[in-house]
This record gives C-alpha cells, sequence and structure tokens, in this order.
C-alpha cells in the first residue's frame, strides 16, 4: 500500500548514495514510515515499508553527507534553505538525545 500525500503528486522514492553513506542511521530515526531501516548495520530501503516513502525530505535534511536523493518531491528554495539551517540544530538535538554529547 502506498499513500500520496498533498506533499506530492506521486509516491516518492528515495536512493541512498553508499559511497557517500557512513550508516550513521540519522536517516533511519527520523523516517516515521520505515522506508528507510537498518539491517546488518547497513542502511537499506525497506521493501516493506508502512505506507511507501511520502517524500517528507526529513532524511534528506538530516543527513550530514548529502547521502540521500528523493524523487517524486522537489523542494522549493526556501524548503531547501530551511533545510540546511535545521540540520545542523537536528543533528545536534539527535547527538545530545542519543550519546549525550556536548556538541
Ligand atoms: S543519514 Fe545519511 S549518512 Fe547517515 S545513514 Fe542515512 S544516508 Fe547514511
Ligand atoms: S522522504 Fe520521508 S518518508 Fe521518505 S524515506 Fe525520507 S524520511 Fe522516510
Amino acid at each position: 500500500m502506498s499513500l500520496i500525500t498533498n506533499r506530492t503528486s506521486e509516491n516518492a522514492t528515495v536512493k541512498i548514495d553508499y559511497s557517500q553513506c557512513n550508516h550513521c542511521g540519522l536517516c533511519v530515526n527520523v523516517c516515521k514510515d520505515l522506508t528507510l531501516i537498518i539491517k546488518d548495520e547497513k542502511v537499506i530501503i525497506n521493501s516493506e515499508p508502512l505506507f511507501g516513502c511520502i517524500g517528507c525530505g526529513q532524511c534528506v535534511a538530516i543527513c550530514p553527507n548529502d547521502a540521500i536523493s528523493l524523487n517524486g518531491r522537489t523542494l522549493t528554495m526556501e524548503e531547501f534553505i530551511h533545510h540546511q539551517k535545521s540540520r545542523e540544530l537536528i543533528i545536534k538535538a539527535y547527538t545530545r538525545f542519543y550519546f549525550h554529547a556536548e556538541v
């Protein structure tokens, strides 16, 4: 089953560039659809997600290595700038939460 939202005119598809990915898992933590999962300590695209990628862009926003590309949703320039500004804050918050580190 897949779900088309007002954010996408079609189902989105996500792709991971494994030459950039360090399998940190940040994208998995923000994906509410379970499109992205960890298996054998590697991030993979789940063949059985909940609804199918809704193109929310959270995984793209949080990835520190620009390893994720998304088709089915085009970010506006405003969204892109917002994501760039948000990324550092989100990563700091997750780092504090999961690793109890001061960053
Ligand atoms: S956030 Fe980026 S680097 Fe980290 S696991 Fe996901 S794709 Fe890989
Ligand atoms: S765009 Fe959203 S639903 Fe799709 S893989 Fe990324 S976080 Fe998950």
